[in-house]
C-alpha cells in the first residue's frame, strides 16, 4: 500500500538512503531537514521524483503535516557534531521528539524513533541486549546525545501509554556507507578520507576499543521492517551488525583496501569513549526476521569508492 511518509533528518546519511528506498517501494516521501549535518547533495537525485518533497525545517519548532508514518531521524549523530552545540542537541532530542510525537498523535500516524546504542553508555554487559539499562554518565561531554536519546525513548513510551500512539523504537549501532559527511568525524569516514589522502590514520587511545559496523543498506531494510512490524511490537530493538572488531584492526583493514601508504598514529582517547560495543540482535531476528547481509569488506569497498569519487 502506498503511504505518505515523513522522514526527519532525511538529508543526512541514513535518512537519504531511507528516502530513496521508501520511494523505490512506491511511497510518497516528505523529507524534512535543517541541513545542520545533512547535505542537499544527498537528496539531489530525488528532487525530480514527483513522489518526493523537501521541507527545510527545524524539528524543535512544531509543524503540521498529513502523514501516515514518521521516521524521526533528525539529530546530529557524530560526536564532533553533537558536541558542537550540546544544548541544541538535547533540544532536538527532547523538544523535537515531543513535536514529532504530538504530530503523530494528532494525525494518528505510526512513528519510529532512531535511538542509539549510546543508550547503553560504556556497557558492562556484552554483547548488549535490549533489557540492559545501560551505564551512562549523565553530566559528561557525550551526555547531551546519550541522555537526549534516552529521554526521547521515555517520551515515546509515555505517548504510547498515555495517548496510545503507535510507536516503534530502534537502537541503531554504528552504521557506515556512502553519503556520510567527509568531515563528520566518525571513524569509518575519517579513516577512509585519511587513507585516500595519504594522511596519518588517527587512532584514538590504543585502538583496543571495539565497535561493530553495519552497512547502511542493511540498516535501512531493518528500519522499514520495524516500521511495518505487527502485533503491537514497539521495541526497543537493536539493529546492527554483530561483527565486532578493534579500532586498530579497522584502521589496518582500511589501509589494505585503499592500498594506502598512510601510517597509523595514536592520539588521545576522547572522554567517556565506550570500550566495547556489539549488538545482540536475537530480538530483531525473531520479531522482524532481519539480520545484516553485507560483509564488512564489501561495504567498505562501496564506501571507499563513494569517497574516492567525492574527493578526486
Ligand atoms: P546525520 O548527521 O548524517 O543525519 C542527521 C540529519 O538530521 C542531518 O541531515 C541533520 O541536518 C538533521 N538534523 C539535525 N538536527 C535537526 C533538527 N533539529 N531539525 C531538523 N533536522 C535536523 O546522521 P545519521 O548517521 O544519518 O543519523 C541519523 C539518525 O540515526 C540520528 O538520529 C542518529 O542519532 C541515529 N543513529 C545513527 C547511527 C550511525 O551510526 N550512523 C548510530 C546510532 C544512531
Ligand atoms: N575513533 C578513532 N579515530 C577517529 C575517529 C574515531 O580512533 O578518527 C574511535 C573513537 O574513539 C571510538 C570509535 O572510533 O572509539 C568509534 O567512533 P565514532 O565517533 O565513529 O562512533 P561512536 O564512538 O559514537 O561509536
Amino acid at each position: 500500500m502506498k503511504n505518505r511518509i515523513l522522514v526527519t533528518g532525511g538529508a543526512g546519511f541514513i535518512g537519504s538512503h531511507l528516502c530513496e528506498k521508501l520511494l523505490d517501494l512506491g511511497n510518497e516521501v516528505i523529507c524534512l531537514d535543517n541541513f545542520f549535518t545533512g547535505n542537499k547533495a544527498n537528496i539531489v537525485n530525488l528532487l525530480d521524483n514527483k513522489s518526493f518533497e523537501f521541507i527545510r525545517h527545524d524539528i524543535i519548532n512544531p509543524i503540521m503535516l498529513e502523514v501516515d508514518q514518521i521516521y524521526n531521524l533528525a539529530c546530529p549523530a557524530s560526536p564532533v557534531h553533537y558536541q558542537y552545540n550540546p544544548i541544541k542537541t538535547i533540544k532536538t532530542s527532547v523538544m523535537g521528539t515531543i513535536n514529532m510525537l504530538g504530530l503523530a498523535k494528532r494525525v494518528d500516524a505510526k512513528i519510529l524513533q532512531a535511538s542509539t546504542s549510546e543508550v547503553y553508555g560504556d556497557p558492562e554487559i556484552h554483547p548488549q541486549v535490549e533489557s540492559y539499562w545501560g551505564n551512562v554518565n549523565p553530566i559528561g561531554i557525550r551526555s547531551c546525545y546519550d541522555e537526549g536519546k534516552r529521554c526521547s525513548e521515555t517520551l515515546f513510551f509515555d505517548y504510547h501509554r498515555q495517548n496510545q500512539v503507535n510507536i516503534k523504537v530502534v537502537r541503531i549501532f554504528n552504521t557506515y556507507g556512502p553519503n556520510m559527511h567527509p568531515d563528520d568525524g566518525r571513524v569509518v569516514s575519517n579513516f577512509i578520507v585519511q587513507a585516500l589522502k595519504g594522511k596519518n590514520i588517527s587512532v584514538y587511545g590504543k585502538g583496543e576499543q571495539t565497535r561493530s559496523f553495519c552497512y547502511v543498506d542493511d540498516m535501512v531494510d531493518g528500519l522499514i521492517k520495524m516500521m511495518n512490524s505487527e502485533n503491537g511490537f514497539t521495541g526497543p530493538v537493536n539493529l546492527g551488525n554483530p561483527n565486532e572488531m578493534t579500532i586498530v584492526n579497522l584502521a589496518e583493514l582500511i589501509i589494505k583496501l585503499t592500498n594506502s601508504k598512510s601510517k597509523i598514529i595514536f592520539e588521545q582517547l576522547p572522554k567517556d569513549d565506550p570500550q566495547q560495543r556489539q549488538p545482540d540482535i536475537s530480538l530483531a531476528k525473531k520479531e522482524l526476521n532481519w539480520q545484516p547481509e553485507t560483509k564488512l569488506e564489501q561495504g567498505l569497498e562501496k564506501t571507499i569508492s563513494y569517497f574516492r569519487n567525492l574527493l578526486f
